[in-house]
């Protein structure tokens, strides 16, 4: 390639909305533009390292021994019907209708279709087990699209799905999947952690993201140095606290006190003097169609998949603030748990205190020393608290290290879920059919090209790894106009290129600074710069990531830079 002729439009600015270096880089050296919210062209530059990432991902899955479809990403209505997940998947799922009047979607994922081909095609356990693997589009009207590639809504994944006639291959695979997904992102230079992660409605233990270390990732992640636990901040296991024995003689006598226009937290906290995690806010969710009430320490939120977790996979949302009223009697934000004629669950950091401050159930009153068990009756404890860094690991007891991380693959047993809904089945060694058993393996493409950037950077630009960056090498010559000095460029692009080597050659008619600068904001790990010296027959290479310069004999620069 040559720069003359290569379309990499460089700003000196990044656009007023990039927040984080990886958006800001890589929109300023010309990877990516933006055509909308959430949705990006991608530029020459940034084709090329799609393509890198890809050859990794595909020569890692083939070794695995997984094969390659490629499967349509405009999806009929009718095979999502069938899962259950039409209605359920929510509005991160394009929709439409073709010219007859039927529904698609356009693919947020595609075990639906995987599915659907894999049972028409499978009849024994002899056709399995079968892994078959995509590298395409994705789209996700994600509700806030944001850090450019990072969270769009068209994307692109590799996602592959394997399909299984016993538990215990599918856990074989699950694992070489683990293997694999290892493989591939520590041959992208890049700095993970594979952690336990949340297995939602599925359950089971076989859920591994695997996660970019970054400060500006959007997952939380902690592990454990000592023994190598490691797990995403939902999942991580807590030891629950038992209460304390001595609880009830240091109870207070309840009182009610007269608390006009004191409704927020902090406005509770300063009106009677208490601290915030003292006073108990109940939240009201309805759980399969019925009214649950949640009593929480302070201004902490339920997490839906911890309550959905501690109520055995049901059907959790958030009351509205009309059924609140209807159903408590009660007028909201002034709710109390003294007489709630719904169940209450209590998150369980709330058996650690006692003598709360709660609502009571009357406007402009509050009600102080509250206790559960003597003022009100608990159901069940649920556990919404996070397990944090420096906390003890739940395998070994070492103080656990709190990162922040960008989720980059996911690895996923599913088990007979959409088997089961969609009929996928198999006839056994033994003559019974029974449903195939799944698991499903995700990477985020165009999101490991903004992770990877994320993790490496300077004040300068980019810094790729090698293996998933555009080019290799940059050849630079100081001054086209010399002639000796071209002549030599011009020979060790091709040289490098005879010898395999991805080279872009800075052959544009511009001043040295310019081009250096350029060079370092795209990123490129090698930059060969042929100047004055060539007389003697030397040129410069300079690394990228160091900074280093060593003088190398033109002759040798080949065999230097492989
Ligand atoms: P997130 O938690 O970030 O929303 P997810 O858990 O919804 O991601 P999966 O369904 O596990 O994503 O999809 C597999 C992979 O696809 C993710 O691990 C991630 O790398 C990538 N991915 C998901 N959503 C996006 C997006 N909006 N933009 C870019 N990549 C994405
Ligand atoms: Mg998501
Ligand atoms: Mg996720
Ligand atoms: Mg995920």
């Amino acid at each position: 390639m040559r720069f003359s002729r290569a379309f990499i439009p460089t700003l000196k600015e990044a656009p007023a909305d990039a927040e984080i270096p990886s958006h800001k880089l890589l929109i300023r050296a010309g990877f990516i533009r933006k055509v909308a919210s959430g949705l990006y062209d991608i530029l020459p530059l940034g084709a090329l390292v799609v393509r890198k990432i890809i050859r990794v991902i595909r020569e890692e899955m083939d070794r695995a021994g997984a094969q390659e479809v490629i499967l349509p990403i405009m999806h009929p209505a009718e095979l999502w019907i069938e899962s259950g997940r039409w209605d359920v998947y929510g509005k991160e799922m394009v929709k439409f209708k073709d010219r007859h009047g039927r529904d698609y979607s356009l693919a947020p994922t595609a075990e639906e279709v995987i599915t659907d081909l894999v049972r028409r095609e499978v009849k024994s356990y002899k056709d399995l087990p079968l892994n078959l693997y995509q590298i395409g589009r994705k789209f996700r009207d994600e509700i806030r699209p944001r850090f450019g590639l990072m969270r769009a809504r068209e994307f692109i994944m590799k996602d592959a799905y394997s399909f299984h006639a016993t538990d215990e291959d599918a856990e074989r695979e699950y694992w070489n999947m683990y293997e694999t997904y290892s493989r591939i992102f520590k041959r992208m230079g890049l700095e993970f952690k594979a952690v336990e992660a949340d297995t939602g409605e599925i359950g089971g233990k076989f859920s591994h993201e695997f996660m970019v270390i970054a400060d500006t990732g959007e997952g939380k992640l902690v592990y454990c140095e000592k023994c190598g636990y490691a797990a995403s901040t939902e999942k991580a296991e807590q030891f629950k606290p038992e209460p304390p024995k001595d609880r009830e003689s240091r109870f207070k006598p309840l009182e009610k006190v007269h608390t006009p226009n004191v409704k927020r937290i902090d406005e509770v906290s300063e009106f009677l003097n208490v601290p915030p995690e003292n006073i108990l806010k109940l939240l009201v969710y309805i759980v399969d169609g019925k009214p649950v009430a949640v009593a929480v320490r302070g201004d902490r939120e339920v997490e839906e998949t911890k309550l959905k977790r501690a109520l055995g996979g049901k059907e959790v949302r958030l009351a509205t603030d009309e059924e609140i009223e209807n159903f408590t009697g009660q007028p909201k934000g002034f709710l109390s748990p003294l007489g709630l004629n719904i169940p209450v669950f209590a998150d369980y950091s709330v058996t650690q205190m006692v003598n709360f401050v709660a609502g009571a159930g009357e406007k402009d009153y509050h009600l102080k020393n509250v206790n559960w068990g003597r003022d009100f009756k608990v159901e069940d404890f649920i556990d919404v608290s996070e397990v944090r860094g420096g906390q003890p690991c739940p395998k070994c007891g070492a103080p656990l290290v709190e990162k922040r991380g960008i989720e980059v693959g996911h690895i996923f047993k599913l088990g007979t879920k959409y088997s089961e809904a969609m009929g996928a089945t198999f006839v056994d060694e033994n003559g019974e059919e029974k449903p195939i058993i799944m698991g499903c393996y995700g990477i985020g493409v165009t999101r490991v090209m903004a992770a990877a950037v994320e993790q490496n950077y300077d004040e300068n630009g980019i810094v790729w790894p090698k293996e998933i960056a555009p080019f290799e090498v940059i050849v630079i010559p100081v001054n086209v106009k010399k002639e000796e000095i071209s002549e030599v460029s011009e020979r060790i692009y091709s040289e490098l290129q005879r010898n395999k080597i991805d080279v872009i050659l800075d052959d544009r008619n511009a001043r040295p600074g310019f081009k250096f600068k350029d060079a370092d904001l795209i990123g490129i790990p090698y930059q060969v710069i042929v100047g004055k010296k060539v007389q003697e027959g030397i040129v410069e290479v300079k690394e990228r990531r160091t900074g280093d310069r060593v003088e190398v004999k033109v002759d040798e620069v080949v065999e230097y830079l492989t």
